[in-house]
This record gives structure tokens, C-alpha cells and sequence, in this order.
């Protein structure tokens, strides 16, 4: 029997350890902690890898949002239209900006927000659609931007998914007036610890976000704003700086790799997910649908091929979010419960590719 964890961070890392324990004794030796050289370089490299003027490094990827809609400066009872399937902290960001989440239905074949969907929930204070690249692929861009267009709205990328994904060209990040990225370890471009980042070409955005990230302070002792502290620390910018050298080369990995699933997965009980854009998706999570969802994981798991569910229960079905509770997603609720992720990841070798579609295919 075989044992394919869905995701083992340590063997991910594996061949970095040598470059990344260089890189953390270089940071040690230095004696600058925060907010340092390394962070400096990460946020010219990574701005270079999205095609972005700039990159603002902040402690995780909620933060990045957060920062992103707290320098815009909308009015305190602002709407910002959020898919209503995605993971708690794209909506949570909009809570915590102090703005009101509402929530659209995605399309059930791409998972990501449906543009046909996004006008009926437009009112006067409406101000941004933050939309999110969910699994590594990137939203319908094109007809979103042209209902921000005509209803003078902002339209802000989670990217915490999508490091390297491109549409019709253009690298995700770059496809609004803002992106949040996260670092998180399990990310396509992961630290060994939290991290974020922010991308965006405009100016004043982005020097606002640097002074938010630092309590609001440009100047050393002077506030301009009520910020948070939200600073990329110097240990986990040069991990980062390391893993973003590969960081392409791991994504045509993943690639490889969903090619082979979308191809040999013949299974007519799994609903794989659409392949229209397979060279241009960052494929963080490959993710399929089955009916019986909990029969299918145990069948996986008795075979030593473990699974996940990016999610289980929607965000508006959560203890948090208690006011929605009663409200209806049909969409999202059935794609929360038949979504099952199975394991994509650098770590994997061809044979336990050849294991897991052979056990798939005779579920
Ligand atoms: C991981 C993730 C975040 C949050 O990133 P953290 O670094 O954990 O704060 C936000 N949105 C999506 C879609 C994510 O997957």
C-alpha cells in the first residue's frame, strides 16, 4: 500500500533546506529583524514576477486585504461585492475594514464569481468588487472590469491562491487597482512562518499601504494615519526570496501534473474541474466533485492517499457570519459539499501520480 500524504511541508521544502538555512544564518548574522534589506529585494522581485509597479511586504495575506481596502478610504458604510464561496478571510478582510461583505454566487464549473451575477447586487454604496482567483485560476476579468467600468467601482484581486497564474497574458496581481497575496506555508510561493504581500501600480495606494503596514507612520515617530503593525519580518522575506526563484518552475510542476489528472481521470462518478485554461492556471489545489463526498475521502484514505476540502462549510453558513445563516447560496452550498482536493503538490513523483489516478479511476 502506498502513503501520499495530501500535502507534507517538510518535503516540499526539501530541496531548499541548504539555500534556505544559508540565507537564515545571513539574516541572523546581519541584526536586522524587520522591515530590512531582504524585504526590500523580496518586494522588488516579487513586483518584477507579477508585472507590477509595486509590492508592499506585510505579515500575512488577511492583512494584505485589509490594508488594501483601509487605503482606499471608502465611506464607513461601503459594499464591496465578495464570492460567496471562497475561504472566511476574503470576507473577513471586508468586516474588518469596517465595510460590508455582499456576497455573489459563483459559476459551479470554474468556482470563481459569476459576472452575470455581480450587477443585481450593485447599489449606491457599492465601491469595489474584490474578487478571488480560487484553486490558482484567475476570474473572468475581462467582463468584471467592464461592469466596474460603468459603475466607477474598484476591483481588488485576492491572489492568495494565484501566485504566477495569468490571464490572457497578464500575471494575476496585476489585473485590478490591487492585489493581497499570501505567503502562508502551504501557498504556491510559501514562507516557514506567516507572510503577505501587496501588489499594485498605483502610486498612491502604495505609499499610503507602507505607511499603514507601520502604524501609519512614514516617518520615524510621525503619524499620519491610525495604522496597524502589519511589517514582513527580514527571516521569512529571504525564505521567500530563495522559493521565488523556483517558483515557476514548481508551477509547470503543478501543471504537469493536473495535465495528466484532467486527461486520465476517466471516472464518470468525479466531476473534474474545467480545463479550458490549463497552462495558464497556478493549480494550487486541484480540486474535483463527487456526490458521495465522504465515501469517496474514506475510499482514498484506505488506499494511503489522503485528501482535503477547500470548504467545508460556506462562509455564510459559519457561527461567525451568524446573520446569513438562514439566507440561501445554493450554488455554494452544493459545490462546499461536494468539493474534494486531492494531493498536487511538488513532492509528488510520476508513480504516485500513475497510484492515485489508477485508485481514482476504480472508485
Ligand atoms: C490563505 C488565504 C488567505 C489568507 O492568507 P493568510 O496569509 O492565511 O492570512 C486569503 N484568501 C485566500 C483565498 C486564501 O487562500
Amino acid at each position: 500500500m502506498s502513503n501520499i500524504p495530501f500535502l507534507n511541508l517538510k518535503l516540499i521544502n526539501q530541496p531548499y533546506e541548504k539555500s534556505i538555512n544559508e540565507a537564515i544564518k545571513k539574516s541572523v548574522a546581519s541584526g536586522w529583524f524587520v522591515l530590512g534589506a531582504e524585504v526590500k529585494k523580496f518586494e522588488t522581485s516579487f513586483a518584477k514576477y507579477c508585472e507590477t509597479k509595486h509590492c508592499i511586504g506585510v505579515a500575512n495575506g488577511l492583512d494584505a486585504l485589509v490594508l488594501l481596502l483601509k487605503a482606499s478610504d471608502f465611506p464607513a458604510d461601503s459594499e464591496i461585492i465578495v464570492p460567496s464561496n471562497t475561504y472566511i478571510a476574503s470576507i473577513l478582510a471586508i468586516s474588518l475594514a469596517g465595510l460590508k461583505p455582499i456576497l455573489v454566487e459563483p459559476n459551479e464549473d470554474t468556482f470563481l464569481i459569476d459576472p452575470n451575477k455581480i450587477e443585481e447586487k450593485i447599489s449606491k454604496k457599492t465601491k469595489a468588487i474584490l474578487v478571488v482567483h480560487l484553486y490558482g485560476k484567475c476570474c473572468e476579468m475581462e467582463s468584471i472590469s467592464k461592469i466596474a467600468q460603468k459603475y466607477d467601482l474598484k476591483i481588488f484581486e485576492d491572489a492568495a491562491q494565484s501566485h504566477g497564474a495569468f490571464y490572457r497574458g497578464r500575471k494575476a496581481g496585476n489585473l485590478s487597482d490591487g492585489a493581497g497575496f499570501s505567503f502562508y506555508p502551504t501557498k504556491n510561493l510559501g514562507a516557514m512562518g506567516d507572510a503577505g504581500a501587496i501588489t499594485t501600480n498605483d502610486d498612491i495606494l502604495a505609499e499610503k499601504i507602507k505607511s499603514l503596514r507601520n502604524y501609519g507612520s512614514g516617518e520615524k515617530y510621525i503619524f499620519d494615519y491610525q495604522g496597524l503593525n502589519s511589517r514582513l519580518d527580514e527571516l521569512q522575506a529571504a525564505i521567500l526570496n530563495v522559493k521565488i526563484l523556483n517558483l515557476d518552475i514548481e508551477n509547470k510542476f503543478r501543471q504537469r501534473i493536473a495535465k495528466r489528472f484532467l486527461s486520465e481521470i476517466t471516472n464518470k462518478k468525479i466531476v473534474l474541474p474545467t480545463n479550458q485554461t490549463v497552462e495558464e492556471d497556478a493549480w494550487h489545489l486541484f480540486v474535483v466533485r463527487v456526490s458521495n463526498r465522504e465515501e469517496f475521502r474514506q475510499y482514498l484514505s484506505s488506499n494511503g492517499i489522503g485528501t482535503d476540502v477547500h470548504y467545508p462549510i460556506p462562509p455564510h453558513k459559519q457561527q461567525a457570519y451568524r446573520e446569513w445563516n438562514n439566507r440561501s447560496f445554493p450554488i455554494s452550498e452544493k459545490i462546499h459539499n461536494e468539493v474534494v482536493s486531492i494531493p498536487l503538490n511538488i513532492a509528488l513523483t510520476d508513480f504516485q501520480v500513475d497510484y492515485i489516478i489508477e485508485k481514482i479511476n476504480l472508485y
